[in-house]
């Protein structure tokens, strides 16, 4: 077996083996792309090294070998005093985990060989900055000394000499600096700095392997639903310094705008700088179009290189550079991360340059991504009082409490939303960074940390903002002037980068023209059906120009809880006789028809599915104590129940107080001429009962509803039933004889078929089980595949078995979520109902299910 790789060589791992870094510079150098030599150590080393608690011997001297024919190479030679050979030392995963592992640079360096290289360059200060440089992160990352030591300790050098800015140290300070380094490596270690470059390569290789299982790494992985079993690669590389002189720059570039996809070169860089200098903020880089004015030459050929790269990738990339002496070379590519909108526009303009064809459009955009543009903005017509404004780095805007701390999110997240506000964000702060709902960040560029990862988490974040000063010991900060407190609220606009104290009204965003093309290419390819959940005609209407194809879920209730109907539904429900009863009923009537025919018009041509009465009686109620005359609070307290989610609600409901439920078939009936005869269409109906259980409820109510609607002269409908039981899928047989459709309701079927109980699991044991791996997902947002899902499977077999021309659908958070609404199709149901605000997320989903289903297909019959 071989764990190591040139990047001139051949390799079929791919990305599994080599890591997204590695196979990309060994792409770049197979293209023949300025990458400085040097090789990959693969994943398979990193998981040999885990399961042994070391590197083993055969991996070290193949490391050991590879550093030789560089050697050979360069003519340099690693360790020499004259003409020495430095490396770098990058670990990067198969999936691309920003700033969450560790790099080495400089290596190869100690006392000597800076004195060498001060002598081969001309340059002392340069080459006692890298040999301090060696010290500081090979201290921190390999020997696990507090990086802030050695900050610490070049804060006091600039103090004695009385200078601000690091770029005001000398050579002689560098070298100062250099031994106090050692100094600290020996207090905090027990031991020297090891001058043997050999040594200092191979712990450094395996220091980045242990790094793999950093807490943080760890928290990353568990956020993105990444494996801990991949294992990260190690690059090491031939150095070249950004850092040289005037002559001398490092940045990073984007072949695309990464915030809205348009053509042209986005990006920055530094002049005279080593790479983490651009990542870390601390000096704000240039734009990369100064860049044609200060290194042409280099700018011609990286204008270049990112075209090559985009044609080759087909994809945007996200390149890193550095320029040394005016020479152009590349360190990094990859897939850039970006917006939904800059995913639309580079997507859609891909397929216009025929680069890809529509359906590989519709399967490279992410559905949970384009929620962003569900993202509200602030209200343009209300004034705000900008008291900053930084780079608009992650689009969007949201209004929370300000909270200065990554440590303190999650505990204020659980009572209102908070604004994480930090100097700069680093990985340590990832976890601030999921908990909160926005960003800000004083210093750093588009390409920042804070920036990074918010844009990949669809949050909105300002960084940069430069009237920002955070004091993080007294947990204040001053904002423009304003002096912040931990739990003021602010509003931070990421789309202009503007940040307002206090709260702000927000409005949903613009329609995406884009987004509009790539939908209507997915409605091409999906075969499910998508609806919505939609309670009032707003939300109809709201469902219908998101592309919704009817409603699949109209939920009564709430009809029954507006302010001028409960008072009502209490004499209804507490009627002491029939007559009483009916008096209330006959009330609620044209009330209820008045809703569904403002349902019924809004979704004109389109199905809507009505779900007659299901919750328990006594949500409709006043708690028994609060109830004065003395009979009253009697019936109230008759009514109540000791798990009221399993006890009289539903079919259950109706069938006890058939009054209820013939009212509402009555107001659906009328409703429904009503509409027909305002706009010549009849609306498509499909009455749905509750919780049934068992065939005799459902062939009980089937006739209640047709007896009663033939007493209303008589509608086009079609009946059907709600799956939300276990006994009602293993017996869809039996229902499926009574039943036009069947809807699952997954959020019940879920809380019955796993005996979870939705608002006592969530916050307390299901939390557990998810933190603690128990479950990998929350069963209620993404489907219980292998329970739920085999009920759901079954449950349509036996339905179709009996009723070949039974509709199938799936109603309940699921019918959004992209993991569910695949297995939905595979299960071969006909829609999926989902929020109305969710439904282009399911169009895309539905057809991305589709998609991977015909490319499965090909490959099983291309033998693979
Ligand atoms: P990350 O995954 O955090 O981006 P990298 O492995 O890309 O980490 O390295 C961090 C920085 O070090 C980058 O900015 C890169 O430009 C710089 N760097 C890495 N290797 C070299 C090298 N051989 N010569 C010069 N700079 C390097
Ligand atoms: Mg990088
Ligand atoms: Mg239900």
């Amino acid at each position: 077996m071989t764990f190591v790789y040139d990047f001139d060589e051949r390799c079929d791992g791919g990305r599994a083996l080599l890591g997204g870094k590695g196979l990309g510079l060994a792409e770049m150098t197979q293209l023949g792309l300025p990458v400085p030599p040097g090789f990959t150590v693969t994943t398979e080393a990193c998981r040999l090294a885990s399961e042994r608690g070391s590197l083993p011997g055969a991996v070290l001297d193949e490391i050991l070998d590879h550093v030789r024919s560089l050697e050979a190479r360069s003519g340099k030679r690693f360790g020499s005093e004259t003409n020495p050979l430095l490396l770098s030392v990058r670990s990067g995963g198969p999936i691309s985990m920003p700033g969450m592992m560790e790099t080495v640079l400089n290596l190869g360096m100690n006392r000597a060989t800076a004195r060498g290289i001060s002598r081969l360059t001309g340059d002392k200060r340069f080459a006692f900055d890298a040999y301090r440089r060696l010290l500081q992160m090979y201290g921190s990352v390999v020997a696990g000394i507090d990086a802030t030591r050695f900050e610490q300790a070049i804060e006091l050098l600039k103090e004695r000499r009385g200078i601000r800015l690091d770029s005001q140290l000398t050579a002689s300070d560098f070298s100062e600096l250099a031994g106090w380094f050692e100094a600290i490596f020996r207090e905090q270690t027990g031991r020297e700095f090891p001058t043997d470059p050999r040594e200092q390569l191979t712990s450094a290789v395996a220091a980045v392997f242990a790094s793999w299982e950093a807490p943080r790494a760890r928290v990353y992985r568990h956020e993105y639903r990444i494996s801990d079993d991949l294992g990260t690669a190690v690059n090491v590389m031939e150095m070249v310094f950004g850092n040289r002189d005037a002559r001398s720059a490092t940045g990073v570039c984007f072949s695309r705008s990464p915030a809205t996809g348009d053509r042209r070169l986005f990006g920055e860089f530094l002049v005279d700088a080593q790479g983490e200098d651009v990542v870390a903020g601390t000096r704000t880089p240039q734009p990369i179009d100064r860049m044609k004015e200060l290194f042409p030459a280099a700018f011609g050929e990286l204008e270049r290189a990112v075209a090559e790269l985009e044609r080759h990738y087909r994809d945007v990339q996200d390149v890193e550079f550095t320029i040394e002496h005016d020479r152009l070379f590349l360190l990094q590519t990859r897939s850039a991360k970006r917006t939904a909108a800059a995913a639309l526009r580079a997507a859609v303009s891909f397929v216009e340059e025929g680069l890809i064809d529509r359906r590989e459009a519709v399967q490279r955009i992410e559905p949970a991504a384009v929620e962003q543009l569900l993202h509200p903005a602030i209200d343009p017509a209300v004034p705000v009082d900008v008291a900053a404004v930084g780079l608009a780095a992650s689009p969007g805007a949201a209004c929370g409490a300000v909270v200065f701390d990554a440590d303190d999110v999650a505990a204020a997240a659980l009572e209102k939303d908070v604004i994480l506000v930090r100097p700069e964000t680093t990985a340590d702060d990832i976890h601030g960074l999921i908990g909160a709902v926005g960003v800000l960040t004083a210093r750093g560029g588009m390409t920042s940390h804070a920036a990074v990862v918010a844009r990949g988490m669809g949050k909105p974040c300002v960084a940069g903002c430069g009237s920002l000063h955070v004091d993080l010991e007294n947990r204040t900060a001053d904002l423009g002037g304003h002096l912040l407190l931990e739990g003021d609220v602010i509003t931070v606009d990421g789309t202009t980068g503007r940040v307002v104290l206090g709260a702000v009204p927000l409005v949903e965003p613009e329609p995406n023209a884009d987004f509009q093309v790539v939908l209507e290419w997915a409605d091409e390819e999906r075969a499910l059906g998508v609806r919505a959940n939609a309670d009032t005609p707003e939300d109809a209407l709201r469902a219908r120009q998101n592309g919704a194809e009817g409603i699949g879920l109209c939920r009564t209730e709430h009809m029954f809880m507006a302010e001028d109907r409960l008072p009502v539904v209490r004499q209804m429900i507490l009627a002491s006789t029939d007559e009483e009863r009916s008096a209330a009923l006959a009330r609620l009537l044209p009330m209820q028809q008045r809703d569904f025919e403002g349902i019924f018009e809004a979704m004109t041509g389109l199905p809507v599915t009505i779900r007659l009465l299901d919750p328990p009686l006594h949500e409709f109620l006043p708690p028994a104590e609060e109830i004065e005359d003395e009979p009253t609070r009697e019936r109230v307290v008759a009514l109540h129940e000791a798990n009221p989610m399993l006890g009289t609600r539903g079919c259950r409901l109706g069938l006890q107080w058939p009054g209820i439920y013939e009212m509402q078939v009555r107001a659906i009936a009328r409703a429904a001429r009503a509409v027909e005869r305002r706009t010549g269409v009849a609306p498509q109906i499909e009455i749905m009962h509750p919780l049934v259980a068992f065939e005799e409820e459902l062939a009980r109510l089937q006739e209640l509803t047709a007896r009663t609607v033939a007493e209303e002269g008589g509608i086009a409908y079609r009946c059907g039933t709600m799956i939300e039981l276990p006994r009602a899928a293993l017996r869809a047989g039996d229902l499926a004889r009574h039943a036009d459709f069947f809807s699952f309701g997954t959020n019940d079927l879920t809380q019955t078929v796993l005996g979870f109980s939705r608002d006592d699991a969530q916050g307390r044991f299901l939390t557990y089980y998810l933190e603690h791996g128990v479950l990998a997902d929350d069963p209620f947002a993404t489907l219980d595949v292998e329970g739920v899902g085999e009920l759901i499977r079954v449950a349509v077999e036996r339905g179709r078995f009996a009723n070949p021309d039974l509709h199938v659908g799936v109603c309940g958070e699921h019918g959004g979520d992209p993991a569910s609404i695949a297995f939905c199709h595979e299960a071969g149901l006909d829609y999926v109902s989902c929020s109305p605000f969710r439904v282009p997320v399911a169009r895309l989903a539905a057809a991305q299910a589709a998609l991977a289903q015909v490319n499965e297909t090909a490959y099983v019959l291309a033998g693979g």
